[in-house]
């Protein structure tokens, strides 16, 4: 690192004290001893780690220390900051604090630091370290976009929506010949308007007799001709322009939902639902009104425009010349208003998404919502982000209210001027009246493509945000994909290894530390921990939902990572406490593990899972709705019925996270009978939370703070008297609490 980036009084004194020491890292913290706001830098080189105070453009070096006699140091997070502690001498100490903006710096330097003390070569700085802020303008990237919207190129936007349009050529280049065929059309009126009025209506000067009279029905005609051209033209190019807008949208919403599909749950811890779902509809639909009525009428009106301008500059120029004036004005009007409304449009649209997610968050949510009474509290956050999009909404307005009575006032102020200098050629004999009124016609209809794509800037912004917001996640790689040189392994034997393995939804926030096990196949693993110790992390980990940050996870001694996803993911099979069953029947849900399984498996599957007898007894039998989310059936049938999809599945590695709610007697021993039949010959890692079920695993693995503290039998642990003989003590105890009070 240069230790020209120090700032200069750091820098001096570095110089001097340290002086031939390399400089590895220096980061800033915004926060200092007292953690008030305040400047302190963390500084390490290969021999020594110091701390130094800057205030006033004064430097002091308030601690050193070698890195030798430092045993650890490591990151704590709480709530909107953290420090870095750091152990010296058998003591832990407080070395620095900082607010959650730093997160990623004081990860990375405790991730350099460590490498130092252990001597090893310092990591690579992992993409998720790296800030989020745009490289060209310097601001955060959102939290809910990859890409940062003030730089990502409109034009690179369209082009994007308009190669989802390739496939429909043929329709667009129908399209623009009707479109061209119909303006044509359209430029007739005003020119047969001159001709009534300057040589039909023209009545001899001399004699006051109408000498083209007879003309009169075939200048109706002709109008009658030019309207009808321009109106049926339009009402195909319309149908055309349908079909491709419609066609179009259905292939990005299907793009857009396939690669969510794809997509790793990492990828949906950070986007929230109802924002996804305003993506797949709402967004999609905008770019329907952008290609359906934006684009043919751009092209419209460009067409127009040309045609226009040709017949205003032949009939006068000079008036042609002035008139340009106020079209001038409002194009560089326009230009400086556009940036502004942009910015309305996005902060309303990003406030839309956040009330969408909150309603889809409680509508999901209403059965704890209910059941803790907490309405008036959903009602305050919907109240508060209501509010806020309706301000959003408000502001825009107000905005656009100025903007476009000013723009519609410089558009008819041409018209007026066509009237006092043309009115003034007709005076001169120069022009004749026909040209005037001609002249004004034409201008109206030069004014409205203007006055049209002024208008249109509300559709092209808000669909070119609504297209970024699309291709936000059509651009996203998913997280977890086969590797090129991933391998197929159909048949699995289950045996799965953690080598150093250390994991955090936050990478720099870790949940999962340096953990080291080995499974072997067909072993029946229990894992216990308190809650929030990690234990549906770990799980996570087996099931390659998420992908290691460091170390790595082994199934047959091959990293999860080379191996085919779908391969792995199609021989492990779950059953969570919170079992989702779809809306459907009991036979669709447990058929759900493998649509091609016949009958006589489905129904199999349920008696081995102990399911069949309840199943029996309900009205529709295995057709029973089991209603959203199963909510039609109780807990111990659910879970009953997820087992029967896991045995149906005969997955070779099993994960299953055991209901911590209590059931009757009768319902925990079919459960458990079942669970039995479930486990048998598979590799089976279990969240247990029961005795009787830790009692039937092999081995037991005790989590603790994300570190792997016990590994034994149960008889084995019991005798240890450390962690696990102590959670074990507590639950004997809750239970004849329980027992007592029940
Ligand atoms: P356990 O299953 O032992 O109760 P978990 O593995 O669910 O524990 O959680 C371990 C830690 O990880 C907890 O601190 C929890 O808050 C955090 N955590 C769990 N899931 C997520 C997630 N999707 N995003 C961020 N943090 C998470």
């Amino acid at each position: 690192m240069d230790i020209n980036k120090l700032p200069d009084p750091i820098q001096k004194i570095f110089s001097e004290q340290f002086q031939e020491e390399p400089l590895r890292i220096a980061v800033a913290a915004d926060l200092n001893r007292q953690v008030k706001f305040g400047e302190e830098w963390l500084i390490a080189t290969d021999k020594r780690l110091a701390l130094f105070s800057l205030e006033n453009s004064t430097a002091a070096i308030l601690a050193e220390f070698h890195l030798s006699d430092v045993k650890k140091i490591e990151t704590v997070n709480l709530q909107g900051s953290g420090f870095v502690e750091i152990e010296v001498n058998g003591t832990a100490q407080r070395l620095i604090n900082y607010t959650n903006a730093k997160n990623a710096d004081f990860a990375r330097a405790v991730e350099v630091i460590s490498a130092l003390i252990e001597k090893k070569e310092i990591p690579v700085e992992r993409e998720e370290h790296k800030k989020r802020i745009c490289e060209s303008c310097g601001f955060p990237i959102p939290k809910d976009l990859n890409k940062c919207p003030r730089c990502t190129e409109k034009w690179k936007t369209l082009r994007k929506i308009l190669a989802f349009a390739r496939p429909y050529r043929w329709h667009l280049f129908f399209m623009f010949l009707l479109l061209v065929a119909s303006t044509g059309f359209g430029l007739i009126s005003p020119y047969i308007s001159k001709v009534l009025i300057d040589i039909i209506l023209l009545p001899d000067p001399a004699t006051g007799v109408f000498h083209f009279a007879h003309w009169l029905p075939l200048a109706a005609l002709a109008l009658l001709v030019s309207y009808a051209g321009q109106n049926v033209l339009s009402s195909f190019q319309m149908r055309l322009s349908g079909i491709v807008g419609h066609r179009t949208v259905a292939d990005l919403r299907a793009a857009i939902y396939y690669k969510l599909q794809e997509q790793a749950l990492a990828f949906f811890d950070k986007y929230h639902t109802g924002g996804l779902m305003a993506r797949v509809n709402q967004d999609t639909y905008e770019l329907h009104v952008l290609l359906v009525h934006f684009i043919p009428a751009t092209i419209e009106s460009v067409l127009t425009l040309i045609g226009i301008g040709i017949f205003l500059f032949m009939l006068n120029w000079k008036l042609t010349l002035v008139v340009l004036i106020p079209i001038i004005a409002t194009t560089i009007f326009w230009k400086k208003i556009i940036s502004r409304i942009i910015i309305f449009y996005r902060r309303y649209y990003h406030r839309r998404s956040r009330l969408s997610a909150q309603v889809n968050d409680s509508l999901s949510g209403m059965r704890v919502i209910k059941a803790f009474g907490q309405e008036d509290e959903e009602l305050r956050k919907f109240d508060r982000k209501n509010i806020l999009l309706q301000g959003a909404g408000v502001e825009r307005e107000v905005k656009l209210s100025l903007y476009f009575p000013t723009l519609d006032f410089l558009i008819m102020s041409g018209t007026i001027l066509v009237w006092f200098i043309g009115g003034k050629y007709v005076i001169s004999g120069e022009m004749t009246l026909g040209d005037v009124v001609a002249y004004t016609g034409y201008l109206m209809m030069f004014y409205r493509p203007v006055y049209f794509l002024t208008r249109f800037i509300q559709v092209i912004t808000s669909s070119i945000s609504a297209a970024e917001r699309i291709f936000d996640v059509i651009d996203t790689k998913p997280q977890i994909m086969d590797s090129p040189t991933a391998q197929a392994m159909p048949e699995l034997q289950g045996a799965i290894e953690f080598k150093d393995v250390s994991f955090g939804y936050d990478p720099y926030k870790p949940v999962i530390k340096d953990f080291n096990v080995s499974i072997h196949a067909n072993e029946i693993i229990g894992l216990v921990g308190k809650s929030g110790a990690g234990k549906s992390t770990f799980i996570n980990l087996v099931c390659r939902l998420y992908d290691v940050n460091r170390g790595a996870i082994l199934v047959d001694g091959k990293d999860v990572r080379d191996i085919k996803y779908h391969d792995l993911r199609s021989q492990i099979g779950v059953v969570l406490q919170d079992n989702f069953l779809f809306d459907g029947t009991i036979y669709d849900n447990i058929a759900y593990a493998r649509p091609e399984a016949t009958i006589e498996e489905v129904v199999a599957a349920a008696k081995l899972a102990n399911a069949h007898e309840f199943i029996l007894k309900k009205p529709d039998g295995y057709d029973t709705e089991v209603g959203e989310r199963g909510n039609r059936l109780s807990g111990g049938e659910k879970q009953r019925i997820a087992i029967a999809r896991a045995i149906l599945r005969n997955p070779r590695i099993l994960i299953l996270d055991e209901a911590t709610s209590s059931l009757d007697t009768e319902t925990e021993q079919k459960i458990q009978e079942a669970m039995q039949n479930l486990t048998r010959g598979r590799t089976t890692i279990a969240i247990a939370h029961r005795l009787s079920t830790l009692r039937n695993c092999h081995r037991l693995l005790v989590i603790d703070d994300g570190k792997l503290v016990e590994v034994g039998t149960h008889e084995e642990l019991m005798e240890k008297k450390g962690i696990f003989h102590d959670l074990v003590s507590l639950q004997t105890e809750m239970s004849k609490i329980i027992a007592l009070s029940g």
